[in-house]
């Protein structure tokens, strides 16, 4: 400011003394120093990417820096300053006002947000951005809700108008979009369990429990006491830390609640167009003669509360008679949502799958019954295969017990599967630690082996045999079998004639 001011003041004197002439000389000579400058800055004003600063000579047209900033959701206008707000210069504009200038970008609002929920739902899409102008296809994720078929999305404040997922969105406005739903049959029969033990729920109808890994689906004259799903989530929630697996896992996809073929094979199926989701379906039933067999996986598990008491030989085809358990038996129900997470992210050996089930049930038991009252009398009660076998497990015929797997087997030499099945687990637990199962299990995986439960082939078997081998080092099996024979563990033999 002095400088200036000097400078001002020497023209004004120079130009009284001396005349025009030689005042404009001067200013020649002052121009020779530099021409008069203004200095232009940028801000982007919330967004980003604002051009360098310029000079602007005096007298002199400026043209403005053809880039221009960006700011999400929003379209760039132009260039204003706070002091001539109104008089906006587009990117690339020309300036010729001799004063300098401090920019702000000038923003619109170019975007909107759509959000959905899934209104007592679960598995709403992820938020999406609506340009201005352009038309948006809706997510086409459908969220679920247990008992309810999804009908579409709609504002509060439109709510009479439904997009489908998946429809053309062109309003140039955000959502908040609730999803909608139609119950369906005893969609309403939704209950809770009190909790207290001594207190037994008795569904009169067909109803369902609903946490937020499973869905209980129960059977009409089901009664279980009101410790129940603690319990079992419990079990899960063990399962799920002991095995390092998720319940969920990324690969799974399960879009409606599986049929029972062998309860619900009659018109009557309470299910129908029922979807659960990644949440784990367990099937209360009173009848228990549905086999394994007839089930569609266990990606699913079917708890059977109920014994076969008699069968009426004069019409084989009514259902048995059935009487209560006198127990919760929470060891079959850990081993059952074993099988659920593990053919959950893939299928192994029978041999595997099985004594995976039964090593788990004793670990889940035995960590769980100290706070579980109701665990612990199943633990007591808890009945685990542990007998003769057709031959020993040792270095010499590890490998190929496991390979074989008792693949032509009778009833009883498929429960040798169980048997030898859970003292491998239990030796790689104690070799390779808890996550042994896991490092099998991703091996396994990635071979991506076509393989149904329980039939036997060559080729799978051999698979199952190198996985192993893989996971576990080449000598898994030998050392396996001198495990077995220095713990006395399957080496009791049944002599056939
Ligand atoms: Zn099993």
């Amino acid at each position: 400011m002095k400088r200036v001011k000097k400078i001002l003041v020497v023209f004004v004197m120079t130009f009284a003394v001396l005349g025009t002439w030689a005042a404009l000389r001067a200013f020649s000579a002052q121009a020779a120093e530099g021409p008069k400058m203004y200095t232009i800055t940028y801000n982007a004003n919330g967004g980003e990417g604002e051009p360098e600063g310029q000079k602007k000579i005096h007298d002199v047209t400026l043209i403005l820096p053809s880039e221009i900033p960006t700011r999400a959701g929003y379209k760039f206008r132009g260039w204003a300053t706070t002091t001539h707000p109104q008089d906006i210069y587009p990117a690339g504009a020309e300036y010729t006002a001799n004063r300098g200038a401090k920019f702000y970008a000038i923003w619109d609002v170019n975007e909107y947000t759509i959000h959905y929920n899934a209104n007592d739902g679960f598995g709403a899409p992820d938020d999406q951005k609506k340009i201005k102008g352009e038309t948006l296809v809706l997510s086409d994720v459908m969220p679920i809700r247990v008992g309810y078929e999804f009908r579409g999305w709609a504002t509060t404040t439109h709510p009479d108008e439904l997009f489908d997922a998946g429809a053309e969105y062109s309003y140039d406005r955000g959502a908040n979009f609730y999803a909608i739903w139609k119950q369906l049959p005893y969609g309403a029969n939704k209950v809770t369990l009190d909790g207290v033990k001594e207190h037994h729920f008795v569904s009169s109808d067909y109803c369902f429990i609903e946490t937020e890994k499973c869905v209980y689906l129960l059977d009409k004259g089901i009664e279980i006491p009101g410790d129940f799903v603690e319990n079992v989530e419990a079990i899960v929630d063990a399962i799920e830390e002991l095995l390092g697996l998720s319940y969920q896992p990324d690969t799974y996809e399960q879009a409606s609640v599986n049929k029972l073929y062998g309860v619900y094979s009659s018109p009557e199926y309470p299910w129908e167009g029922w979807k659960a989701g990644k949440k784990i379906q367990i099937f209360l039933n009173v009848n228990s003669e549905i086999s394994y067999a007839q089930r569609t996986g266990a990606m699913l598990a079917k708890i059977d509360l109920y014994f076969v008491e008699t069968e009426d030989p004069e019409s084989p085809t009514t259902l048995p008679e059935t009487e209560k358990q006198a127990h919760i038996d929470y060891a079959m129900i850990a081993h059952e949502l074993t099988h659920t997470f593990s053919q959950r992210s893939c299928y192994t050996s029978k041999m595997m799958t099985e004594g995976l089930a039964d090593y788990v049930k004793v670990r889940v038991l035995n960590s769980l019954s100290a706070d579980h009252p109701s665990i612990a009398i199943a633990k007591d009660h808890m009945v685990l295969h542990n007998w003769y076998l057709p031959e020993a497990v040792n270095a010499d015929t590890a490998e190929r017990i496991f390979m074989d797997d008792y693949h032509n087997a009778s009833v009883i030499e498929r429960e040798d599967g169980y048997y030898v099945g859970r003292v491998l687990c239990t030796f790689l637990s104690e070799r390779f630690g808890d996550d042994f199962y896991r490092r099998y299990n991703d091996i396994i995986y990635a071979k991506h082996l076509m393989y149904f439960y329980g039939i036997w082939t060559e080729e799978n078997a051999q698979a199952f045999t190198d996985g192993m081998k893989e996971a576990f080092g080449e000598d898994v099996f030998i050392e396996f079998g001198n495990w077995c024979v220095e713990h006395d563990q399957c080496q009791r033999i049944i002599y056939k004639e």
